[in-house]
């Protein structure tokens, strides 16, 4: 049956703070999910620990709310489980690209086929406003006060180096631009990074929505750029003066489903008998 944003639901409503980035995330993922017109028992969402890590509870589909990063392990035990499932990571950036980073770049050189979608706030909001990953050098915070003396991490060249085989990056503030990226990386196959830029109105004075107005420009603008070409995608990935988004790279690679050979006899979650949990022959054959 066709679906529409009401079937994704929840009874329970979002707690972000009013004005947040993470509404229109929310609202992008919820569009996209119709779209694709997917059962919401074939998807599930898995998160870490964060403001965004909460998105598994307000959109109805399976979720799984995790420990701090370490969204990807389960995702992937997910997927290797039953890969007809539709696989989608909700993180922030201090959860995907501070404490799970290690496991990021080796999902992305895997080519897990799933959607990895960060919301990029450049700061850790849940925990009251300390200096993230992504914060621009010199941002004041109360983890930095006298201002950060680190470089940030650009996670679009960090996932083009990493062998991520879809790249793209989405501002929350454009829902509808960032509902056709999600659409896009959920049906490429293998492993979609979304760094999406996340307003959090609380603890980023610097990153608003005003400033993301005046920097962004969608990628699709310029019919120079050529998705398929590495150096072109590392190339946008490091503009600063102006922030482009959509997506940067795309290219087809084996899926790490598709190599393993233990995949090839069918889908182990099939093999669990549904009235009788007695899992041990699944285990013997996999392990
Ligand atoms: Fe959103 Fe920031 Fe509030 Fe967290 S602290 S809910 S990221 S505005």
């Amino acid at each position: 049956m066709p679906y529409t944003t009401k079937d994704f639901e929840t009874v329970a409503k979002p707690d972000w703070c009013p004005g947040c980035g993470n509404f229109g995330i929310q609202a992008a993922m919820k569009q996209a999910l119709a779209n694709l017109n997917i059962d919401p028992h074939m998807i599930a969402l898995v998160a870490g620990i964060g403001c965004s890590s909460k998105m598994p509870h307000w959109v109805d589909t399976y979720g799984l709310h995790t420990l701090h990063g370490r969204a990807i392990p389960p995702a992937q035990g997910i997927k290797l489980a039953n890969p007809k499932l539709t696989v989608i990571v909700n993180t922030g950036d201090g959860d995907g690209y501070g404490i799970g980073v290690g496991h990021l770049v080796h999902a992305m050189r895997r080519n897990i086929d799933m959607t990895y979608m960060v919301h990029d706030n450049m700061v850790y909001g849940l925990t009251k406003g300390q200096t993230a990953p992504t914060s621009p050098k010199g941002f004041k915070t109360p983890s930095t006060p006298f201002g950060s003396i680190e470089e940030p991490l650009n996670p679009v060249a960090l996932a083009l180096t990493m062998g991520a085989t879809f790249v793209a990056r989405g501002y929350a503030g454009d829902v509808q631009h960032l509902t056709m990226l999600i659409e896009e990386a959920v049906k490429h196959k293998g492993f979609a990074l979304i760094d999406t830029y996340q307003p959090c109105v609380t603890f980023n004075k610097i990153q608003t929505y005003a400033y993301f107005v005046q920097h962004v420009y969608k990628l699709d603008s310029d019919p120079a750029h050529d998705k398929s070409n590495f150096e072109m995608a590392m190339k946008k990935a490091w503009e600063t003066e102006k922030l482009p988004i959509g997506i940067f790279y795309q290219v087809s690679r084996p899926t790490y489903e598709e190599q393993e050979p233990g995949m090839a006899s069918g889908i182990p979650a099939a093999e669990l008998p549904i009235d009788d949990i007695d899992i041990t022959k699944t285990m013997e054959k996999y392990m």
